[in-house]
């Protein structure tokens, strides 16, 4: 092999120009190399960024329809109204208040059916006389209840009472339109007698009402035939005595007839018979207005 002719001083000179355009044309791509890279790299954290900030935004709106959608119900608890329970109620053409006196209650628990287990008065009372309450406030009739509890107040004896005297303090310092007053009959002498009595005094502006109300119970109740009781001032129960508001004791039925002892733990019955009261008193009511 032969060996190479030495370079002249102008090769020489081109060979170490083409090593500096070489180094140059390398370094050159190194740099774009590198900000291809950076670039890359800055796409993928802004997509990065955009795709966390999307999730983000949809966990929110997620969020946002999650709670709307439980708002509703919440919203929908809140409406006095129940339309089912309601229905076939009365419009009161006024505002009215009506005071309701659930019979006994507390430690007095009244009187106990003996024909049907678990069926006591003071519970049947105050279940008829809370749903009289809720008909009349779904239709904005301003109600008040001389109890609306069996549970005696804290620290008190089991045998807590409401004597009458302090129930109608109650009712007449309420200053009602209307008053009425819920019991449960008893006749264990003869467990065939049966029935809705409706008590009211002679005399106090009743007498409508207690047919009205008669009637309106009749027409919720099949086969229920309501009798009215006219009573004497100084032979009555004392509740509808000394009522300022014209009153009514209501009797729903016999405890001691097996029958209507079965009804008062029966649901649809309790509230045909609290809107049976509702439509007498609202009738009354109303009817008062026109004259
Ligand atoms: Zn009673």
């Amino acid at each position: 092999m032969n060996p190479q002719p030495p370079k002249t001083p102008e090769q020489q000179r081109l060979a170490a120009d083409e090593q500096m355009l070489e180094r140059r044309r390398i370094a050159r791509e190194r740099l774009a190399a590198e900000r291809r890279a950076k670039a890359e790299r800055q796409r993928r954290m802004t997509m990065l960024v955009f795709a966390v900030t999307a999730v983000v935004m949809m966990i929110g709106v997620i969020a946002v329809v999650i709670a709307s959608r439980r708002d509703v119900p919440a919203a929908a608890d809140t409406q006095p109204p129940d339309e089912t329970a309601a229905e076939g109620l009365i419009t009161p053409l006024g505002d009215f208040t009506v005071c309701i006196d659930p019979g006994h209650g507390y430690g007095d628990e009244g009187a106990r059916s003996q024909v049907v287990d678990g069926v006591v008065e003071r519970e049947v009372n105050l279940d008829v006389a809370l749903r009289l309450r809720d008909l009349l406030e779904s239709v904005g009739v301003t109600v008040s209840m001389t109890h609306d509890t069996n549970t005696p107040p804290d620290g008190e004896e089991s045998s807590y009472t409401i004597d009458l005297e302090t129930r109608m303090n109650i009712a007449n310092s309420f200053g009602a339109d209307r008053f009425v007053s819920i019991h449960c009959d008893s006749y264990p002498a003869d467990t065939s007698v049966s029935g809705v009595r409706i008590y009211y005094v002679r005399g106090r502006d009743a007498d409508s009402l207690a047919s009205q109300t008669a009637d309106a119970i009749a027409a919720e109740l099949e086969g229920s035939t309501p009798r009215i009781m006219p009573m004497n001032e100084n032979d009555t129960y004392y509740v509808i005595r000394v009522s300022e508001a014209p009153g009514l004791l209501v009797e729903i039925g016999f405890l001691s007839n097996p029958e209507e002892a079965a009804s008062m733990l029966d649901e649809d019955w309790k509230q045909s018979m609290a809107l049976g009261i509702a439509n007498g008193l609202i009738h009354n009511l109303n009817e008062g207005l026109e004259t």
